[in-house]
């Protein structure tokens, strides 16, 4: 009894206290992996990895780390300073209703928002089928013959069109239109993006001012910022007449309605899918889409799921055409664009999935039917009303009276547009019931029953759609919510996401999304605010990008963060930008020459282009480093016209260059600016920062280093830190600063998933996050001392060590073997993993990331899959397994390889079940391996008949 009394106070830490829900390895396993690679301690590790000259002096400091409870706490009280108003501000963002079948089973889901970009087919072929019913949706809504699987925001989508339009027109004309009546954040992305390329814009009325003679293309608005429903098939008409190239931006819901794009000959459509079942979020993210006919389908940017077959004849899919490979284009590419919007495209795709065309239908007709109520009403109040047929968007002459009016708008909770002097515009939304026109009838003067307003339509005949729209079956067989719900979980159960194991991607860092960073994002408070509200009614916004950019200033030595790019690769356009913006107020316009390391990631020569400059490749060494020499002498030969050289820090390959110092002197030294890719600061924060080595500008991938979740390949955030002398040439928003510059829709990019960033640091406080840093080099230089027993790793620093991440050499097991390092990463699916990044920045390795998040059980269970891999590979080098017939040839092997004959030399069992894996949890590939060209050849991009599918269940 007595000894039950007693008891001694424990002082181990719950994982909430010690960050160990962050921090995969618990102390002990930390001593037994230095052990393995040989050091005493992790201090001894971290001095002996990142070179003494660029470690920061001071250590990271914010104050004490907040735990669960307390970071979910001031989220609640900085979620309460916004204010949920009743935004009919339009523009672009519309309230929605996410079903809630969407929200808890997809948005809230790790199974679809932890996994990666679908480049392993075999293991994402759920999130394929979601794209491909994306895409399906978007080219039956716009009427054109194929849609590509999002891009970032509408405003960006048609700078791209207007980019493929300079492209593909044979018109050789250097001006391109733009409808005066497209929303203002469209106008001035498009111009951002025309100037450093020599294009002209001109904006004005598509159907008065539009010379066909002299642009090369136009963007049409459909229907037009203040409301206009134009038919644009003349204006098309005469563009084709001139070689150029007409686009139409479209609201999809309108659509539902509309004569579709494709039926006015346009050639690409672009707009936002938001108002799908995605919340505005302040601004993002949403997936913008883009449709282009037949012809363009080449030429469109981003990613294009298409359907093949795998390895038995079956329907799979995968990524058509060049998508598969975004790097390989580098300078010549024509887009940057990399991580898209992936998540919210599948989000829009099931909502059309769970409403169909009845559904979809209705909703539209709903929303028009309320605004023609509120016209009539307003009309009746005595306010001219125009203009004369609509969707859902209406303007007002307010005269005199707009500023009461919009105040008293503002006492019914209600935000109103102000449009010119006196107008003022509203736009519906699924969310707008009666007793919200009513509230707006009350802010005009009126006090009227909207049930009392007889319906009426406001669409002239001859703009009706008149052609079918989601006919394919899958749009029509889940309104259930119970089939809903098992569609969505069988679609998520072929992915193999974080949720399952861990994802050694290199240059990605797929780490932990922890819960509770991501629960503020469900909130109202943060997910429903427009990104035009007013400004005092984003009070928690405010606090939370304010603090985010203070901490992100901490932790890179910069001075100003902009957080509008909505990517990384944006943020590399930003950044350039910001860069050349510098050298102009200088005086110094002819500076355009960009020197990038051969080794750098692809998207930096495609921002590079985009920005106007002239790529000079600079020589990597035999090690990977920067060949300084080379960058001497080519920094000295462009010294004149030296813009900017772009950097990765640690190298891509992986390693510390000790000279980084000397390669920004050698820039500056010759009039450049320093740009240092951020995406890799995972093995930095804490430990060095950019602003401090010399660099200029970076951007950060918040999608990488700091928890946002990659959401099957998007939604992201690229912000870019600066130093001082380049602030005032970051870029502006017409909706905030009034200043040119937009590089994305929103000010703040996606603004809504900040929270998960903000919530990260405020949890792991800045101790935190540096032992985070120094436990992912621990992590990587395990892997690289396990894998070290099979395999040679490349690119090690001075002292055998890597940083963050480490690349694999299976070049050998092709010579000796035949293995290609294809057959390794389907094979790596057998034994239930992600391969790591394929081919890159080496062709033929594998580079691999293991972050801090693992734990050493799962290093371990990876490595003991690659070694097994290497021992195969052996058994096929000594001639114990068939040089063809084999199951690193044959992986992935799925259920159809357990049943039927079996005629292979090896044994079923060791197909399916690798000595090792996992048995009662094995993940099963849902495909053999996917024939990529055979789908190139027969390019498929929308859903399939359903008899493809049953032929092939035969
Ligand atoms: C991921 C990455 C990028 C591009 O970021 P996105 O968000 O995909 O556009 C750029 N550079 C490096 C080194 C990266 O790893």
């Amino acid at each position: 009894m007595e000894k039950a009394m007693a008891f001694e106070f424990t002082d181990y830490e719950p994982y909430d206290f010690a960050n160990r829900r962050h921090i995969g390895p618990s102390p002990a396993e930390m001593e037994e992996m230095l052990a393995a690679i040989g050091v005493d301690s992790l201090d001894a590790l971290i001095d002996s990895t990142v070179p003494k000259g660029i470690r920061q002096e001071e250590p990271l400091d914010w104050g004490k780390a907040l735990t669960e409870r307390e970071a979910l706490d001031k989220l609640r009280a900085t979620a309460n300073r916004n204010s949920n108003y009743t935004s009919l501000l339009g523009q672009g963002y519309h309230g929605t209703i996410t079903p809630p079948v969407i929200q808890r089973t997809i948005l809230e889901n790790p199974a679809w928002y932890t996994a990666y970009t679908p480049y392993q087919p075999e293991i994402s072929q759920g999130r394929l089928e979601a794209l491909l019913n994306y895409q399906t949706m978007v080219s039956d809504l716009t009427g054109l013959d194929v849609a590509n699987a999002s891009l970032l925001d509408e405003a960006t989508a048609a700078a791209e069109a207007m980019a493929i339009a300079q492209r593909v027109a044979k018109s050789k004309a250097k001006t391109f239109f733009v409808d005066a009546e497209c929303h203002p954040q469209t106008i001035d992305v498009v111009k951002t993006r025309a100037e450093p390329l020599g294009w002209t814009v001109v904006v004005g009325d598509p159907l008065t001012e539009l010379d066909a003679s002299a642009v090369f293309g136009a963007l049409f608005q459909y229907p037009g910022t203040n409301g206009h429903i134009r038919d644009f098939t003349d204006a098309i008409a005469a563009l084709h007449g001139e070689n150029a190239i007409g686009i139409v931006a479209a609201d999809p819901l309108s659509l539902a309605l509309l004569k579709s794009p494709g039926e006015m000959n346009a050639d690409i459509a672009i707009g936002s899918t938001q108002r799908f079942g995605v919340p505005m979020g302040y601004g993002g993210p949403h997936a913008a889409y883009m449709a282009v006919r037949e012809a363009f389908k080449r030429s469109t940017p981003g990613r294009l799921v298409g359907v093949s077959v795998d390895a038995r004849g079956n329907p799979a899919l995968r990524l058509a055409l060049q998508t598969r490979e975004q790097h390989i284009r580098r300078e010549k590419a024509t887009s940057n664009i990399c991580t898209a919007q992936v998540l919210l495209a599948v989000m829009a795709s099931m909502y059309a999935v769970f409403h169909g065309p009845k559904g979809i239908q209705a909703i539209a007709q709903r929303v028009h039917k309320r605004t023609a109520a509120l016209a009539d009403g307003l009309s009746k109040l005595g306010f001219a009303v125009e203009p004369e047929t609509f969707f859902d968007t209406i303007t007002i002459e307010a005269g005199d009276q707009r500023e009461a009016i919009v105040k008293a708008a503002l006492g019914e909770e209600i935000n109103l547009r102000r449009v010119g002097e006196t107008k003022i515009a509203i736009t519906l939304d699924e969310r707008s019931r009666g007793d919200i026109v009513e509230a707006v009838w009350r802010a005009f003067g009126g006090d009227m029953a909207f049930d009392d307003m007889a319906p009426r339509v406001a669409i002239d005949e001859k703009q009706f759609r008149r052609t079918d729209y989601l006919t394919h079956p899958i749009f029509h067989k889940n309104r259930a919510e119970s089939e809903m719900t098992r569609y969505i979980r069988r679609l998520s159960d072929r992915d193999l996401a974080l949720d399952r194991a861990m994802i050694p991607l290199g240059s990605c860092t797929m780490k932990l999304n922890a819960t509770a960073e991501m629960l503020p994002i469900s909130w109202p408070e943060f997910s429903e605010l427009h990104p035009f509200a007013p400004a005092d009614q984003a009070e928690g916004y405010r606090e939370l990008i304010d603090d985010l950019s203070d901490k992100l200033c901490a932790i890179t030595g910069y001075d100003a963060i902009s957080m509008q790019p909505n990517s990384g690769a944006q943020g590399e356009y930003a950044g350039l930008l910001t860069i050349r913006a510098w050298h102009r107020a200088n005086g110094d316009e002819h500076r355009n020459v960009c020197l990038i390391p051969t080794s750098a990631h692809g998207t930096n020569p495609a921002s590079a282009q985009m920005a106007g400059m002239k790529v000079v490749p600079v020589k990597a060494l035999e090690n990977g480093d920067i060949d300084e020499a080379d960058f001497r002498e080519k920094a000295e030969k462009h010294a004149e016209n030296l813009a900017a050289c772009m950097i990765t820090y640690p190298s891509t390959h992986g390693v510390f260059e000790e000279n980084v110092r000397t390669i920004c002197d050698i820039t500056h030294q010759n009039g450049g600016q320093v740009y240092l890719d951020g995406a890799n600061l995972n093995a930095l924060v804490g430990l060095a920062r950019p602003g401090d080595v010399g660099a200029d500008v970076s951007h950060l991938n918040l999608h990488k280093t700091f928890c946002i979740p990659h959401g099957g390949g998007g939604p992201g955030m690229g912000p870019i830190g600066v130093k001082a002398h380049l602030t005032e040439h970051l870029p502006g928003h017409c909706m905030t600063d009034g200043r040119p510059g937009a590089v994305a829709a929103a000010p703040y990019g996606s603004a809504s998933i900040l929270p998960i960033s903000w919530s990260y640091c405020l949890m792991m406080g800045g101790a935190g996050l540096t032992q985070a840093t120094r436990v992912a080099i621990l992590n990587a230089n395990y892997l690289a001392a396990r894998l070290a027993d099979g395999y040679k790793v490349l690119y090690t620093a001075r002292n055998g060590r890597v940083a963050h991440e480490c690349i694999v050499d299976t070049r050998p097991l092709n010579e000796s073997a035949g293995i290609s390092v294809d057959d390794v990463a389907k094979r790596l699916i057998d034994c239930g993993f992600h391969a790591p990044t394929m081919s890159w920045p080496v062709a033929g390795t594998l580079m691999m990331e293991p972050t801090e998040s693992e734990t050493k059980a799962e290093l371990d269970r990876f490595c003991d899959a690659m070694l097994l891999i290497r021992r195969e590979a052996k058994d096929v080098e000594e001639g114990r397994l068939d040089r063809e017939n084999n199951p690193l040839k044959r992986a992935p092997h799925t259920v159809e390889d357990l049943v039927g004959e079996w005629d292979r030399p090896y044994p079923r069992e060791t197909g399916c079940f690798p000595p090792g894996s996992m048995r009662v949890d094995k993940y099963w590939s849902p495909v053999n391996r996917v024939d990529n060209v055979y789908g190139d050849r027969n390019l498929v991009c929308s859903c399939p008949p359903m008899e493809a599918y049953d032929e092939a269940a035969e």
